[in-house]
């Protein structure tokens, strides 16, 4: 089985407690206190290894890591290590990538609003790849370079007129999407790079259809479409493109209703898609380009948390409320997200019952999980959450003035701490009081 198809990362009981990478869960939680983020070294290491095994066959694969899924320093180290590229959405990812010491000729810079100052930022690091999203781009990068005296290569960002079957706001190859050029828009870009633009080189064609994707034919409708448009405008306009950049999106597990494709699935239906559309399109040797986020890193991540109070409702419904929630968990609030989660400590001769996960937030949509059925849970308990190495960190926010929760590193039965918990004194490092009020 796939990484991405397992609703958790590998587990194992000792003394009725949970553990992962070898490390108890319960401790963890004693020594570096909850809510706490644990990411296991293994997991993410393993289903970078599929991915590179199951793509293996591809003679031009350039796999590079979504960072917005998750972006720091080590996270980024470990992928790098596993030979990927990234890319980055944001003069921030790029701070972080440079920090973990990444090669920044492997890392494409995405976003469909990049500021001038972020294009600045980007060049100065010499990055590989710009995916051009729009004409307003187009014409600073361009302005952007050409005051650096420098040539920089592009893809542009297309809208490819695909639905995949996710949720609406993760969807993003739609005819009406935010993103990228559609189709009806893509010449006019070209010949504005072509005729003026002297300091792009248009590369390729990028596309992302979405996230959370469990079947394969849009990928290939995708590819289909890709590859058709760029054989297009390669003959139309006496160009040489050769990526085709497809975009990530492939799902997992987060509850037993989910069936996301095994990442070899996925290989084969790209596989079969790019070698159907090359012969029908009649265009050779392209390079593909994939950008996974969710599925490197989602079932490699769980969130602890410790319960506190409970109630029952005079209709019989029972909630349990943790000591985090939508800070550090948006999903569920946002997007109506599912997840798992068990007792983490020993609950032997406990007696299941169905309750819901409440945050400790001061909204009422902010419960992690509607009716899960988990042993009777008691204050004190440790309740660990699957499935959260995927926007849950790279999405928290201070709301309630909360401090972002530690994240912690296992493997080997070693834990380490790759990012602090934020402290109260952070919660105001910015802040400053004008001198009147102070008097
Ligand atoms: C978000 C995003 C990805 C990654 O998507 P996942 O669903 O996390 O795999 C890849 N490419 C682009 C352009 C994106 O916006």
């Amino acid at each position: 089985m796939s990484i991405n198809q397992s609703t958790k990362p590998v587990t194992t009981i000792r003394n009725g407690n949970l553990q992962i990478g070898g490390c108890n869960l319960v401790e963890l939680a004693k020594q570096y206190g909850t809510p706490l983020y644990v990411m296991d070294e293994q997991t993410i290491r393993g289903i970078c290894r599929e991915y590179k095994q199951s793509f293996s066959n591809c003679k031009n694969i350039v796999m590079t890591y979504a960072s917005k899924a998750l972006c720091n320093m080590t996270i980024a180290k470990i992928i790098a290590q596993e030979g990927f590229g990234f890319d980055a959405v944001s003069a921030g990812e790029l701070y972080v990538l440079n920090k973990a010491g990444v090669n920044m000729k492997k890392v494409t810079f995405n976003g469909n609003n990049k500021t001038e100052e972020e294009i600045d930022i980007a060049l100065s690091y010499g990055i590989g790849l710009f995916s051009v999203d729009n004409f307003h781009e187009a014409e600073l990068l361009n302005k952007l370079s050409a005051s650096k005296g420098i040539v920089t290569d592009i893809l542009i960002r297309i809208t490819p007129g695909i639905e995949c079957h996710t949720h609406d706001y993760i969807k993003t190859g739609q005819i009406n999407s935010k993103f990228g050029f559609d189709l009806s828009q893509t010449e006019k870009i070209v010949e504005l790079i072509v005729k003026e633009y002297k300091n792009l080189n248009l590369k390729g064609l990028h596309a992302h259809v979405g996230s959370q994707i469990f079947e394969s034919e849009c990928y290939k409708d995708e590819i289909d479409v890709l590859v058709r448009e760029l054989a297009n405008i390669n003959s139309k306009f006496g160009l040489n493109m050769s990526i085709l950049n497809i975009g990530g999106g492939l799902g997992v597990k987060y509850t037993e209703d989910d069936t996301p494709l095994s990442v070899e699935k996925f290989s084969n239906a790209i596989a079969d898609g790019l070698s159907t559309a090359q012969i029908k399109y009649n265009i050779r040797d392209l390079t593909l380009f994939i950008e996974p986020g969710r599925s490197i890193v989602s079932t490699a991540g769980v969130t602890l948390y410790t319960i506190g109070s409970s109630k029952i409702t005079s209709d019989g419904k029972k909630y349990i409320a943790v000591d985090g929630g939508m800070a550090d968990n948006p999903r569920p609030s946002m997007y109506q997200a599912k997840y798992s989660a068990e007792i983490a400590n020993d609950t032997a001769g406990r007696i299941e019952q169905t309750v819901t996960i409440a945050g400790r937030y001061c909204e009422s949509g902010d419960i992690l999980i509607n009716d899960i059925l988990l042993p009777e849970v008691f204050a004190g308990d440790i309740l660990c959450v699957f499935n959260t190495g995927a926007y849950n960190r790279s999405m928290a926010s201070n709301y309630n003035q909360t401090r972002k929760p530690a994240m912690v590193l296992v493997n080997n039965s070693q834990s380490d701490m790759i990012v602090n918990r934020e402290s109260f004194e952070d919660l105001i490092a910015l802040e400053k009081v004008p001198d009147r009020l102070s008097k």
